[in-house]
């Protein structure tokens, strides 16, 4: 028999989880003084927006990459400023934020505000979101919004509990099927992001925006292959890198390796594409969010 965890009780439970560490890091003083105030864009929230210490501090732990001190910061820093209600990391909190500019300027300030109006239908809006565990819509389930993981061990386009089997190289999804697609964090692990891309724009429905972040280190100037499929196996490029995934305990795999060349790539491959940095209230920490337009 299959227990079904509800998503408001997994939330509480991952909100005790970090409370608890917060604690411990604070009681360690194993922190940066990076905590600052403000409002969430997914909760809506005045908040706390907490560094986390404990996970974070020590670099290892988020990456086995060989990024340097000023580069791991940063990446402590977006993968944590986790605000004190609903834990969105600053990541989140700047993909969603420029969901909300692009689809409502204004007019819908919180992601939780949209899901309100989304549950009761007075807007019609439809996303894929390809990293259900980590993403804008995380904290809700609502049958407009689609979640995916590309697993291992479940056919593509079947589900897993809630959440769809996919390929973003080969998504299972007709043309023209969603206002969004979301993708935090993933594309530097597919073999080829450009298919990726692709694809995304393909199932986006005119008028849509995909929503896309990527670790872009601001001094590094040019995209890298650091690795490729070649006959079905891995072809190392560079000594592999692998950031942590929940879903692997060997990590994934990063086969790309993006620059600030970013958008210039798209812009010669066809795509309608911007690139915005986010910053946080202190200015400490910087997030490019990738837009694709169609
Ligand atoms: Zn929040």
């Amino acid at each position: 028999m299959k227990i079904k965890i509800p998503v408001h009780l997994k939330t509480s439970l991952k909100s005790s989880f970090f409370r608890l560490a917060y604690l411990y890091s604070r009681i360690n003083k194993s922190y940066f003084p990076n905590d600052e105030f403000g409002i969430c864009s997914i909760c809506g929230n005045f908040s706390k927006f907490w560094f986390n210490g404990l996970f974070n501090a020590e670099s290892k732990v988020v990456c086995s990459c060989k990024w340097d001190e000023e580069f791991t910061y940063n990446i402590n820093l977006i993968n944590s400023l986790h605000c004190g209600y609903c834990m969105a990391k600053f990541r989140v909190r700047a993909a969603a934020q420029s969901l909300l500019d692009y689809f409502w300027q204004g007019k819908i300030k919180f992601i939780n505000e949209l899901v309100q109006k989304l549950k009761n239908n007075s807007i019609k809006w439809s996303a894929l979101e390809t990293s259900s565990s980590d993403g804008i819509f995380s904290n809700y389930e609502i049958p407009s919004i689609i979640k995916s993981e590309y697993y291992d061990d479940v056919p593509r386009g079947n589900f897993k509990g809630n959440i769809k089997s996919e390929d973003l190289q080969n998504l299972t999804f007709d043309d023209n099927s969603f206002d969004c697609i979301i993708s935090l964090d993933v594309l530097e692990h597919i073999p080829d992001p450009w298919i990726a891309f692709s694809e995304i724009k393909r199932v986006l429905k005119p008028k849509g925006a995909a929503i896309i972040t990527v670790p872009i280190d601001r001094r590094n100037q040019y995209t890298k292959k650091l690795a490729d499929i070649n006959g079905g196996k891995i072809n190392h490029i560079e000594p592999p890198s692998y950031h942590s995934d929940p879903l692997r305990k060997e990590g994934a795999l990063v086969f790309t390796n993006f620059g600030t060349d970013i958008q210039q790539l798209l812009t010669s491959k066809n795509f309608n594409a911007s690139v915005k940095e986010y910053r946080n209230k202190s200015g400490t920490a910087y997030q490019y969010v990738i837009m694709i337009f169609k």
